[in-house]
Order: structure tokens, then sequence, then C-alpha cells
């Protein structure tokens, strides 16, 4: 962005304008938690209460026509922001329902619900999840319930010291000790984040799918924390689910999206039941409506869809590449606080660019601006408080990836990330007030 353009977009921010801890400007540093909304986003949600509020997919009236139109608009606006077709997106409350949805209704396959048609997400006995060890809780607890209900094994890509993932032992043939390679003819599902929400990294996806394509797995992607970051075209990266959650995507809370290519989605026993996602009901059975209803039952968060639109047509409007292009920069500005002393950076410490390996990411960067670290003598949760007296909001803990957390021995780092609102100044006053810490708990 020009800075004429980032003052524009700031200004897009009603909250950004507010201080906190007595009268300090506020600096928002914790946009991979959740970020914040511009108003048109707030506008949308607003003027959907106060103007077309009804129930939608029902109702025979006027209102009831706008209310629909305006959901299934909405479905439209979030299938461009990252290359999908409108049939294609389910919604959710957020992406960690979207995992437990394709995790669930793999069991429900198992359980024979389905047919013949969902066989192919039946698992059991030597079968094999794989995960990674960078996961965020999200997208490992529900694949660990369901190895543990249907008898299947989780096995996992290593993380290496650099904080990327470790794909030494991916193919067949070397997992070591006569073992097969973590992607082998056992492999069912492969389900892995897009980039981490600790270290930042971007998964060399192409890569991955590739190598479960060979071997006829299913691909399941945690977008969370790319979607909002950079442009995510889920056609090109050829994965077969992908979810996303609108709160960190300058959207509302409560709202998130599933993709499914469509005759996955077709295939994929339903986990919740009941009105709005049916088609014909007899008192002995009943035939589901076709994907994505079949996968919203009940009262849909209507208010909350339609605001998530708002913020994908903002994004869309920003342009995805200028966004990539912004937060590259105030990434590189975030790295440097690998020159304070005592502070040490867990994940990549540059930003690189993807080469023609990532196939349809080659030229994006190879890292987002989240920053997660350790200062040396000083506990997490006192870097988060000193930070935040000075006005910088920063997150501390394991930010739900325990696992990762273990495999750097630590247990808690503080991250602070950034948004397209974010400014280059902003991080200079972080790190200035990061330079700080050591000496004020007398580390040094
Ligand atoms: N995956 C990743 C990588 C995340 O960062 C998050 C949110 N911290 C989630 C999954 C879960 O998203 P939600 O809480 O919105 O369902």
């Amino acid at each position: 962005f020009t800075p004429a353009e980032l003052v524009a977009v700031r200004a897009d921010f009603p909250l950004l304008g507010r201080t906190v801890r007595d009268g300090k400007r506020l600096v928002y540093l914790d946009s991979a938690a959740t970020s914040q909304k511009p108003q048109v986003v707030l506008d949308t949600e607003v003027d959907f209460y106060e103007q077309r509020n009804a129930a939608v997919h029902r109702g025979a009236h006027a209102l009831a026509e706008e209310a629909t139109e305006a959901f299934e608009h909405a479905r439209q606006q979030v299938a461009a922001l990252v290359g999908a077709d409108v049939g294609e997106i389910v919604w959710t409350p957020g992406a960690t329902m979207g995992i437990n949805l394709v995790a669930t209704g793999m069991q429900h396959a198992t359980l024979g619900r389905g047919g013949a048609a969902a066989e192919r997400f039946r698992i059991g006995p030597g079968d094999e999840i794989l995960v990674t060890e960078a996961e965020h809780h999200s997208n490992l607890v529900p694949w660990q319930e369901l190895a543990a209900r249907t008898g299947a094994t989780l096995r996992w890509i290593p993380v290496g010291d650099d904080g990327r993932l470790d794909l030494s032992g991916l193919d067949a043939g070397t997992g070591g000790a006569g073992r097969a390679g973590l992607i082998n003819e056992r492999t069912r599902v492969v389900a892995f984040a897009h980039v981490s929400n600790v270290t930042g990294a971007v998964a060399p996806v192409a890569r991955i799918v590739a190598a479960a394509r060979e071997v006829g797995a299913l691909t399941v992607l945690d977008a969370c924390q790319s979607v909002p970051h950079r442009p995510v075209d889920l056609h090109a990266l050829d994965v077969d689910f992908a979810v996303f959650s609108a709160h960190k995507t300058l959207g509302p809370t409560g709202v998130g999206a599933l993709y499914g290519r469509r005759e996955l989605l077709e295939a994929l026993p339903p986990v919740t039941t009941g009105g709005s996602m049916v088609e014909v009901v007899t008192m002995e059975s009943t035939t589901f409506a076709p994907p994505p209803l079949k996968f919203e039952a009940g009262t849909q968060m209507v208010a909350q869809a339609v605001g998530f639109g708002a913020a994908a047509d903002y994004l869309r409007e920003l342009g995805m590449d200028a966004v990539a292009a912004h937060e590259t920069e105030l990434a590189e500005e975030l790295l440097k606080i690998t020159s304070i002393p005592g502070v040490r950076v867990v994940g990549p410490e540059s930003v690189g660019t993807l080469g023609a390996e990532a196939g349809p990411e080659a030229g994006l960067p190879d890292r987002v601006a989240a920053v997660s670290f350790v200062v040396d003598d000083v506990h997490a949760h006192d870097v988060g408080q000193v930070l935040d007296d000075a006005g910088i909001a920063v997150r501390v803990g394991h930010h739900c990836a325990q696992p990762l957390h273990r495999r750097f021995g630590i247990a808690a780092t503080a991250r602070a990330s950034a948004s397209v609102y974010t400014t280059l100044d902003e991080v200079v006053t972080f790190r200035e007030a990061l330079e700080g810490v050591r000496t004020f708990f007398g580390a040094e």
C-alpha cells in the first residue's frame, strides 16, 4: 500500500482509533487471534438486522426472499475470495466446527451412514491419519478423537529446528527401520495447516497434496492463517477440504466456512441433522438436501454470514497480492527483533519467496507476519504485561499449539501478529518496547 492507502485502510477500522491503559495509543498486534473489523462489515450486519432480517430459505414473503438473497450472495462473496464455487462453501460456526464436521462425518461413514457413496470416508484399524506437529489443537484433537473412535492410527509430520515441517520421512521407504513413509497406502486423510499460527511458516501444500493424491488420501487444509493474508486459490491448491474463520478475516465472530470438493460434499454424511437440511421427512426416515444445505441444519448465523461476505469483498477490493506485499514488509520489520539480545524467534527468522516447487504458490512469501518469540530469563506472560502497559497488544501462551511448544522445550511464547491495517510505525513501537523488557526485569 502507499502511505495514503494505508491511512485510508486504517480509517475504515473504528476500533483502531481508541486508546488503552490511560490514554496510550493502541498498537494491536494480535490479529492472528482475531482481526479487527472494518466499518463496512459492521454496517452490513446492522443493515441486515435493520432492513432484511427474516428466516432464510423458508417464508414466502418479500423479506424472507431478501434475507435469503443476502445470505446466498455472501456465500458467493466468500467463495470468490478463495477460488471456490458457491456450492462448495458450507457455513460453519468457525474453522474448528468445520474440521469436526469432516472428522465426525468420516466416523459416521465408518458406521455405515451414507451408504456406498460414503465408502471413501471409511476408516478403521490399520488405517492412518496424518497431521503435523505444528497443528492448532483444532486440527489435532478432532483427528485424535476420530482415531480413538475408529481404531485408526494417528501419525504426524515432525517440525524441524527452523520451525518448518520436516518432510524427509514423507514418502514410501523414507520412514526408517522398515516403516512406510508418513504418506503411504494406509493413509486415509492428511490434515495440515496452510500457515502455522505460531511460526507463521507456510506449509509446502503442493508437495503434500501430490503425495496424498498418489495414495488416494483425502487432504484437509486449515487455511485460518492464510486466507486473511495472501491470495488463496483452493481449486489451484487442489485440496479436498479446507476451513477458515470469518473473525480472523476481518469478519464477524460465529461464522466460518468449510470448503469441500462438490462430489465429496455430496458423499460425506451429515453430522448435525434437523430442520432446513432435509428434502422429504416421514416418521420412518429422511432424505437430505444437496450440499451445502445438507450440512446447515437449524437456523443459521445469517447476519454474521452476510457480514463475512462484506469482509471478503473488502479484502478482494484491497487485492490479496497487495495485502501479502504489505504484510511481508511488516513481517520483515517484525523479524528485526532477532537482533535484540536475549530474544529468540520460534520459526523462520526471515521471509523468503516460494520457488517453482510450490506450484500455484510460486512467487508468494514463505511466511506471514505472525512472529512468536521468547525472551531469555523473562516469562512470556511478563513480556506481554510490559508490552500491554505500553498499549501494545500481543498474545502470550501456547496459542493452542501445545505439542509445537513442547517440541521446542518451551511452555509459552509471546506472539506479535499483523493484518492489513498494521503500520510499520506500530511494529517499530513494539520493537522499541521489547528492547526494554529484559532491562525492566533486571535480566541484564
Ligand atoms: N487453526 C488455526 C491455524 C488457527 O489459528 C485457529 C484460531 N486460532 C483455528 C484453527 C481455530 O479457529 P476458530 O477458533 O475460529 O474455530
